[in-house]
């Protein structure tokens, strides 16, 4: 589609960042092009009113960028889950494991409760492990994923496949493939 094409033509491909072999996808021209920024915001305002989204979870740190005025454009509550030790209030915390290592996120307790439906937004799903973790750290809140949705997917990578079992028939909605 047009938007799609919009949207494409304003991810720029970094050869071998952050380390060699990788091509890592930046948004951040997309960001600076206010008619582009505007169309992403509205397609996943429309994946959070088509999932019956009450709130809005964003992911460190360009899950931020888009959710915010996501939540805003939708009339939806936005709530950080951020890397662990950056938020001051009770948490709960999710390990996850990276290709080296592994890694924890961690969102405020009672920004979600039983009745909550969750639509977690993000830039980039690449292996699909960040995540797979927010799900979780959602569904330990007693709140239900209304679905997963993306910018961009990087297929290969096999994140939908992995990330099934987890969502357990909520949708992951990703406005660009490669
Ligand atoms: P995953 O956990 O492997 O799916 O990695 C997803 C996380 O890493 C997301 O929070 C993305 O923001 C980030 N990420 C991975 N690859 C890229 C990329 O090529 N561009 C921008 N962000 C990326």
């Amino acid at each position: 589609t047009d938007i799609q094409e919009l949207l494409l033509s304003r991810i720029r491909d970094v050869a071998d960042y952050p380390e060699p072999g990788v091509m890592f996808k930046d948004i951040t021209p997309l960001l600076a092009d206010p008619a582009a920024f505007t169309a992403l915001t509205d397609a996943l305002a429309e994946i959070a009113a088509d999932t019956g989204a009450t709130k809005i979870v964003g992911l460190e740190a360009r899950g931020f960028i888009l959710g915010a005025p996501v939540a805003v454009r939708a009339g939806l509550g936005f709530i950080p889950v951020r890397k662990a030790g950056k938020l001051p209030g009770a948490t709960l915390r999710q390990a996850y494991d990276l290709e080296y290592g592994s890694a924890e996120i961690e969102v405020h307790a009672e920004d979600l409760t039983a009745g909550d439906r969750v639509l977690i937004v993000d830039d980039v799903l690449a292996t699909g492990g960040t995540a797979e973790a927010a799900i979780h750290l959602i569904q330990r809140a007693g709140a239900q994923v209304s679905g997963l949705a993306v910018l961009m997917e990087l297929g290969f990578l096999g994140a939908r496949a992995r990330l099934a079992p987890t969502l357990a028939g909520a949708p992951l909605e990703a406005l660009l493939q490669v």
